[in-house]
């Protein structure tokens, strides 16, 4: 795991949050490769289960939320005891309730406190009552208190979908595991709303995310022998939910979860005071809903882990990232053989040139010789490198190199893109 995280931020990825005043825990920034690579899995999270369906609608709602939406959801008074936490299975218990040591697993607890795990904040001017709100701890109930507004508006027939991505903030008391366990995180949710389910009606809808969710995963690239299904029961089932099936990652500190996926009943819109009309029947009821909730940075921990390779090539031990094509920060490198070839380089831009303007990114480099130019791109996952040699110059040609085995093909010019193209888009 040292490795993984000293690569993210050697080469871009993730670095500690305001590092040079000594960091702040449970902070990360998204470096310039960082960045392309979680909106790599949002954009494919979006057109999968947003564009390429009509029946989940899209929102993006305020972070800052009027606080009786925490009253109303249980989350303003949820957390209001006075706590400990467990400092190795982080289950949070009443300290009235216990002795010295977690009764889950034996760990050691912190020190008591009043403790509730979202983050406080002042509307306004002036500190006076009721200009106290949150950060939102998660972004859910921006769903929920658009619900009317979007059967006002688009009228949808059950069952559909409400999905958004964005921030949500939470006070854990022990930050840990790098983007694991942070403050502030980035999650894609859908509320899918059903028709209050007779019996076990529910079982199939249920069924099906479930599926979805899987192949989501998969397509992202993580392997499913690295992940499982981990039914949350007894007591740790919350009270609104009949089901929930943490899915878990195999993260090399252990198994721990990457998507949340619940049945949630009717309790959020009950509780928001939320029903809808059936035009049809002409009856009136309040939706069930089934949850599934990503973590961005868990998401992107996990493939980190799983594309992160060591072998050795050419008599030299090498760290490469295996990324599918589609998750791939960037898609295809471009190199003259030398820089101080002036002939090469300009022929290596305009062969950049030309390939940007159907894939996206596309990175040009010319630094050091062309092995530490190929290293850097394979620690990066960059699929393919294109380099411009003399031959080029002679016969129009130049030569790809796949990561993944180092391999050389000779192309024509006048048919890279499309090569690039089909082995990239595949
Ligand atoms: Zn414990």
């Amino acid at each position: 795991m040292e490795k993984i995280i000293s690569l993210t931020k050697r080469r871009g990825f993730i670095y500690p949050g305001s590092e040079i005043y000594g960091g702040l825990a449970g902070a990360w920034d998204y470096g310039p490769l960082g960045i392309l690579l979680k909106n790599n899995i949002k954009n494919y999270w979006w057109n999968r289960f947003v564009l390429k369906r009509d029946d989940i609608y899209g929102i993006d709602a305020a972070i800052l939320m009027n606080a009786k939406v925490w009253e109303a959801s249980g989350h303003a008074s949820g957390f209001s005891d006075s706590l400990v936490e467990c400092k190795k299975c982080h289950h949070r218990f009443r300290s009235d309730h216990i002795k010295d040591k977690c009764p889950d697993c034996g760990g050691n607890l912190t020190e008591e406190k009043q403790f509730n795990m979202m983050f406080k904040t002042i509307i306004g001017p002036v500190e006076e009552t009721g200009a106290q709100i949150y950060l939102r701890p998660e972004t859910a109930q921006g769903i929920f208190v658009n619900f009317k507004n979007i059967i006002d508006t688009f009228h949808p027939k059950l069952p559909f979908g409400v999905a958004q991505i964005g921030k949500a903030f939470r006070n854990e008391i022990t930050p840990k595991d790098f983007v694991f366990r942070v403050r502030e995180f980035e999650q894609m949710e859908i509320e899918y709303f059903i028709k209050p389910p007779k019996k076990n009606e529910w079982e199939k809808d249920f069924d099906y995310w479930l599926k979805q969710i899987h192949e989501f995963l998969e397509e992202i690239g993580l392997n499913k022998k690295n992940i499982y299904d981990r039914e949350v029961l007894g007591k740790d089932l919350s009270h609104y939910s009949k089901k929930t099936i943490d899915i878990d990652y195999n993260f090399p500190f252990k198994k721990d979860e990457i998507v949340g996926f619940a049945y949630r009943t009717d309790f959020d819109l009950k509780a928001h005071g939320l029903d809808y009309y059936d035009e049809e029947t002409k009856e009136r009821f309040i939706p069930h809903v089934i949850e599934p909730s990503f973590g961005v940075d868990r998401l992107i921990f996990a493939l980190l882990c799983e594309v992160f390779e060591e072998d050795e090539m050419g008599g030299e031990k090498r760290i490469f990232l295996k990324f599918k094509p589609n998750m791939a920060p960037i898609k295809v490198a471009v190199f003259p053989l030398l820089k101080n070839k002036p002939d090469l380089v300009k022929k290596s831009r305009e062969v950049y040139e030309m390939i940007k303007k159907e894939i996206q990114p596309v990175m040009f480099d010319d630094n050091g010789n062309i092995g530490k130019r190929y290293r850097r791109q394979d620690e990066i996952g960059t699929p393919y490198c294109v380099t411009i040699d003399f031959e080029t110059l002679d016969n129009n040609t130049v030569t790809i190199r796949d990561r993944d085995t180092g391999q050389q093909e000779r192309v024509k010019i006048l048919e890279l893109t499309n090569f690039l193209k089909n082995a990239i888009l595949e």
